[in-house]
């Protein structure tokens, strides 16, 4: 099973996917876990990501396909995977194509988390009042603001491609996390009977 998690910052595609990989088996691929890593690793790509992340902008295209491109090959990846965060542009789900096609795998569905901006700002002050200071270094109102303008100017344009394939499959994100992943398991089971 290879899936799409989409939809804005705060949504939750995070929480269902750690889920979808402990109960499925599935790998999450997090493209924002792993450039945090290479930032945190110091090493000269993650010092050149460190502003750009912090800014709320989007790495480069050509970063962020390498990175995934590597990464579906690895063996933990091959009972299926779940990209969390990736693709955020056009370009993006373009090459995602090519990659899957060259290593001739298909997507399942483009699970769309949707959930209104209120509730998005609501779960982000949620955020930084549990987490104190070690807040997320974009998880401030200003850059989220714009993380939101970013999504929506970049990655919600994204949908049309996926919707022509017949692949999106939305859910009413607002409901409580295991409401929500009931009803993505019952995209799952229905896909798998
Ligand atoms: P996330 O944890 O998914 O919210 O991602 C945090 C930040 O990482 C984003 O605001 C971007 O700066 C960067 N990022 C993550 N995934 C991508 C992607 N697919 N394309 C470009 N930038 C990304």
């Amino acid at each position: 099973m290879r899936l799409i998690l989409f939809g804005p910052p705060g949504a939750g595609k995070g929480t269902q996917a750690k889920r979808l990989e402990t109960v499925h088996g599935l790998k999450q691929l997090s493209t924002g876990d792993m450039l945090r890593a290479a930032v945190n690793s110091g090493s000269a790509l993650g010092n050149k990501l460190k502003n750009i992340m912090a800014s709320g902008e989007l790495v480069s295209d050509d970063i962020m396909c390498d990175l995934i491109e590597d990464r579906i090959k690895q063996p933990d990846c091959q009972k299926g995977f779940i990209l969390d965060g990736f693709p955020r542009t056009t370009a993006q789900a373009e090459a995602l194509d090519k990659m899957l096609q060259k290593n001739g795998i298909n997507l399942d569905h483009v699970i769309e988390l949707v959930v209104d901006e209120q509730e998005l700002f609501n779960r982000l002050q949620a955020r930084i009042a549990e987490s104190g200071d070690a807040v997320r270094a974009d998880d401030n109102e200003e850059t989220f603001r714009h993380r939101l303008d970013v999504y929506k100017a970049q990655t919600a344009p994204v949908l049309p491609y996926y919707k022509e394939k017949d692949l999106v499959r939305q859910i009413d994100g607002m409901q409580p996390i295991d409401v929500v992943a009931d009803k993505i398991d019952g995209l799952l089971t229905k896909k798998a009977a």
